[in-house]
């Protein structure tokens, strides 16, 4: 069996992981390099249980089960770590104090914590981009192939909705099985395919190289801005000293082509002037990296994963949001099941059946 992958982002990697360790015969097609959109920047924090009630809980505790035994298991190093999570606040006079005991030495006096929301049994991290290539790499060791290329249609079977395979640059690539898995740029395969739709919703992220000076202490921290509306702050301290503090995320148009994602300058300025205020550690000679990723959403902000709609040889796998990070371990191997069994074994897919939102 041969299966395209559309996509080299976590969704793609770990998708292409568990297909390969099943003897899968899996080629990814990139068009800019591996990870190099929101899985490699975002925040890579991870949650077994904070999708509790909804849908997504079972993905999302498959998910995080996987993350550990893969971090305990596979060779590579994409800063797995437990971790602390604190809800609270940024007040606006600088001089608040904040609340006992739950204060951290590390923050600065007006960042008031109010609540532990998270223990090392439930919360944990990784570095998106590494834990991505790590996956990517490890699809490879079990025989996936890696080609850099721009995806610019499916091919079908003469009229028939059955899909053969893709087209990159011009060239035909065949398989039994083509896999979207492009995060917001998956709204382009809405127009080869019927496809729901799939939007983009920009975040602006700052990282620091704060060392051994902050803590395993994930935050989520709500301020209000300068017109008075209420936003939360992240901050998600790493494993190998790099911290992520992402805010601000809003609307944008999602640029055709993945490498030419910016961050807006000015959101960036109110970016970093935040994070002075939140803690000594987050000092401008410490950013290694200003930048903006788009998050793949869908209608009902619940990803696609499953066949594509009234058509043979074509599935999807996208729309996870705010948990792709998360949640990729167990879409992959969900995918990997279907795929070569028909059906998803460890996991119900009907929840993401892209059939809920197919359009007429
Ligand atoms: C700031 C920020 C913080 C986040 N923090 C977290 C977090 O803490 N925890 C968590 O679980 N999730 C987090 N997320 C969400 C997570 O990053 C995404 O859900 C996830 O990375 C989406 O992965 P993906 O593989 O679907 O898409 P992407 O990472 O967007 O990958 C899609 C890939 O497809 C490629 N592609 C596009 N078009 C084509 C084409 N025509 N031909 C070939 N290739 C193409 C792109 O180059 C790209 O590499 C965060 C997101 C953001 C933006």
């Amino acid at each position: 069996m041969r299966v395209l992958i559309c996509g080299g982002g976590v969704i793609g990697a770990c998708t292409a992981y568990s297909l390969a360790r099943r003897g899968v015969d899996v080629t990814v097609v990139e068009r800019t390099e591996v990870a190099c959109a929101a899985s490699g920047k975002a925040g890579g924090f991870l949650a077994l249980d904070w999708c509790a009630g909804s849908p997504l809980d079972a993905l999302a505790r498959r998910s995080f089960a996987l993350h550990a035994e893969l971090a305990s298991e596979m060779d590579g190093d994409w800063a797995y770590r437990r971790m602390n999570a604190y809800s609270g606040f940024v007040a606006r006079d600088r001089d608040a104090r904040r609340n006992e005991p739950a204060a951290l030495d590390w923050l600065s006096d007006g960042t008031v914590i109010s609540h532990r929301i998270g223990t090392p049994d439930t919360t944990a991290s990784v570095h998106p981009r590494k834990f991505t290539r790590a996956m990517m790499r490890a699809a490879q060791k079990h025989g996936a192939q890696v080609r850099s290329g721009q995806i610019t249609g499916v091919v079908r079977r003469g009229v028939e909705p059955i899909v053969t395979g893709i087209e990159v640059e011009g060239a035909v690539i065949e398989a039994d099985a083509t896999v979207i898995a492009m995060g917001p740029w998956s709204k382009l395969a809405a127009e080869w395919l019927p496809l729901p739709e799939v939007f983009g919703q920009v975040s602006p992220s700052i990282v620091y190289d704060t060392g051994a000076d902050v803590p395993a202490d994930a935050l989520f921290l709500e301020f209000q801005d300068a017109s008075g509306d209420e936003l939360t702050v992240e901050v998600f301290p790493r494993a190998d000293g790099s911290t992520h503090v992402c805010a601000f995320s809003g609307a944008a148009a999602l640029p055709p082509d993945p490498a030419h994602v910016a961050p807006d300058p000015d959101v960036i300025e109110s970016l970093r002037s935040l994070c002075e205020r939140l803690s000594p550690a987050f000092s401008a000679d410490r950013i290694i990296a200003k930048q903006a990723c788009f998050r793949p959403i869908t209608r009902d902000y619940l990803p696609l994963i499953g066949r594509v709609p009234r058509i043979e040889g074509a599935y999807v796998a996208t729309g996870h949001n705010v948990w792709g990070i998360l949640n990729a371990p167990a879409t992959g191997e969900a995918m990997a099941e279907l795929i070569v069994d028909g059906k998803a074994h460890a996991l119900d897919l009907n929840p993401f059946d892209p059939i809920r939102l197919a359009r007429g």
